[in-house]
């Protein structure tokens, strides 16, 4: 979806301080950092909302999920603790209607 921004800093085109990445996910520093560590997972797909996944995307959103967890672990959280969140739709706090996983 080309005027998403979350499409467009996966595909490269927005830049972005990317920490992994692979053919289905990326992950990026978020650029206003909450905490030590605050990055976004995101799948490469375009999804808005988690209320568009389809059964077939439940195992991306688990990846995403894996993911964050070996991103906290590497920078040494996993011991002390992470939180993950997602915020779906405008009343939770979602800006940014391309599904992400905040670390
Ligand atoms: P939401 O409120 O939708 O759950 O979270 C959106 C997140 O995206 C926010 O934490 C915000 O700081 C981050 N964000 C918004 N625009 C950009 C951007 O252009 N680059 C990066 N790296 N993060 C962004
Ligand atoms: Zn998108």
């Amino acid at each position: 979806m080309s005027s998403c921004l979350f499409c467009r800093i996966a595909s490269g085109e927005i830049p972005a301080r990317v920490i992994f990445q692979d053919a289905n996910l990326v992950a990026f520093e978020d650029i206003n950092p909450q905490a030590p560590l605050h990055c976004l997972v995101i799948p490469r797909r375009h999804i808005a909302t988690l209320n568009d996944m389809t059964p077939d995307d439940a195992a991306l959103v688990g990846a995403m999920q894996y993911r964050a967890a070996q991103i906290a672990r590497e920078r040494g959280y996993a011991d002390g603790g992470f939180r993950t969140v997602f915020n779906c739709n405008a009343a939770a706090g979602q800006t940014v209607f391309h599904i992400h996983l905040h670390v």
